[in-house]
């Protein structure tokens, strides 16, 4: 019997694996087996630790990874996967292997760093602390990337095809739309992969299309629950933004925004810069303290066709944020340095965005415990994470193995979410032009997960299940 595996991202936010085993076809030869999304886990220690897990199926029996988009959570133990006997295909639209390029080596240095930091300070269980992967594993692996098109229908086997849709969540971020053939019947599976904001409402500075492809049609639906429990505030972010810059800069602060270097700073920098262009914020220096957002903002440009009206505006209006005065790439560790030296109101936006690791443990290291600075948190924090901590209003927060004061003010700005709030999913769904037979909700944390199964079972009347780890799913 073909079957659908939860592998990760099922009860947490981090990690999304989901297998397809297309065995069964009656011929007794093996069937193929597919993973949709191939995600790091973050946050909790309990969650991290999976990710020195064998999975159940051994990598080398894998046929080929299908992924919906260059974030670290659906991307990120690519690398390792392959580490482990990985020998197929990664599938993915233009752009997300363009982003991956970036964010897995990236990623890989991360690892490798955090494991030096560890056996400096002999701060592991394990001698030596080892990285998952390294940045040059990551490298190598870029090259069984496979670009596969938006709406162009792939087939893997004579069982199993597949074609990406757009989720409107970031560039190059897809739905899987998986068929399956078993005998006369065809079966349509839907990954949701990450679900970006629903058009007609207000979210600022999207620099992509907004929205998933609407009627969408699938026997079983995989959906991401991220903000299952929550709205979005709808008003428009740009005069609290404004007003908090204003008040640190005016109290001699800087300003500092733990910010995703794909993406998420890319948008930030917009908003920032026509902030700045209409005297709504003093013209203070802004750096870029990110190793990746120069090649982040480079892939941005060439893929501008993709992009929001608003967005083509701003970049017809400005150019490429590269070359704006007063804006500082630092991609050096002296030039991160060098931030530090300085005295003067600033604004640095730096990764990762959930203070998990990166240059923006410095920053924050250096400035939180002077009530001058501010803060500001622009995406999701999972629970587990020092973002998470900082932004729940903690004292102190660890970095470094040192408790670090936090006396610097904190704010979170939630309308720059990229995903669908509770209200959109639903609208989203009601496109559907019939009920799935089953939806199974990945990528929440339990609480989210749980509303959002209310909110669809009393408002669409579906059959909808929260998935649980290694759960096994029969399909067809
Ligand atoms: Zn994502």
């Amino acid at each position: 019997m073909a079957y659908l595996q939860f592998l990760g991202a099922a009860g947490t936010v981090t990690g999304s694996k989901h297998l397809i085993n297309t065995s069964g076809d009656g011929t007794g030869r093996r069937g193929l087996q597919v993973l949709i999304d191939c995600g790091l886990f973050q946050g909790q220690k309990e969650w991290r630790l999976r990710n020195w897990n064998d999975i159940p199926v051994p990598a080398r029996e894998i046929d080929a990874v299908v992924l919906t988009h260059a974030h670290l959570d659906h991307s990120g133990w690519i690398p390792r996967l392959f580490k482990e006997g990985f020998h197929g295909k990664v599938y993915a639209t233009p752009p997300t292997i363009d982003l991956c390029g970036v964010v897995l080596p990236d990623s890989g240095h991360l690892q490798e760093e955090e494991a030096r930091f560890h056996n400096r300070k002999g701060t592991s269980k394990h001698i030596p602390a080892l990285p998952l992967y390294t940045l040059e594993e990551a490298q190598e692996c870029l090259r069984f990337f496979e670009p596969v098109e938006f709406n162009e229908t792939r087939q893997l086997s004579p069982e199993f095809s597949f074609r990406f849709v757009h989720a409107g969540h970031i560039l190059g971020s897809s739905m899987v739309e998986a068929f399956l053939r078993q005998g006369a019947s065809r079966h349509k599976y839907l990954f949701t992969g990450d679900i970006g904001r629903v058009p007609l409402k207000q979210a600022p500075g999207k620099v992509v299309h907004a929205g998933p492809a609407p009627q969408e049609d699938a026997e079983i639906l995989v959906m991401e629950s991220t903000y299952g429990n929550r709205v979005h505030p709808s008003q428009d972010v740009r005069a609290e933004l404004a007003g908090l810059i204003q008040r640190t800069v005016r109290r001699g602060g800087s300003v500092v925004i733990p910010a995703f270097a794909v993406e998420r700073t890319q948008k930030f920098l917009f908003l920032i810069k026509e902030l700045m262009e209409t005297n709504q914020i003093p013209h203070v220096p802004v750096f870029v303290d990110s190793p990746m957002a120069i090649k982040a903002v480079e892939i941005y440009l060439k893929y501008s066709s993709e992009f929001t009206e608003e967005a083509r505006e701003l970049i017809g209006r400005y150019g490429s944020p590269v070359k704006w005065r007063g804006f500082s790439f630092a991609a050096t560790q002296e030039e991160s340095k060098k931030i530090n030296e300085l005295h003067f109101p600033c604004i640095i936006v730096s990764s990762s965005g959930m203070v998990t690791g990166g240059r923006v443990l410095h920053h924050l290291m250096l400035r939180l415990p002077d009530p001058r600075n501010q803060v500001i948190f622009i995406g999701f924090q999972a629970p587990g994470t020092r973002g998470a901590t900082i932004k729940a209003g903690a004292r102190t927060v660890r970095i470094f193995s040192q408790e670090v004061e936090i006396r610097a003010q904190v704010a979170a700005l939630e309308q720059f979410s990229d995903h669908a709030d509770t209200e959109e999913l639903l609208r989203w769904l009601k496109t559907f032009p019939r009920k799935p037979a089953t939806t199974y909700l990945v990528h929440g944390e339990s609480g989210a997960a749980s509303l959002l199964q209310q909110a669809i079972s009393s408002e669409l009347g579906w059959n909808v299940r929260i998935a649980e780890w290694l759960e096994k799913v029969s399909l067809g």
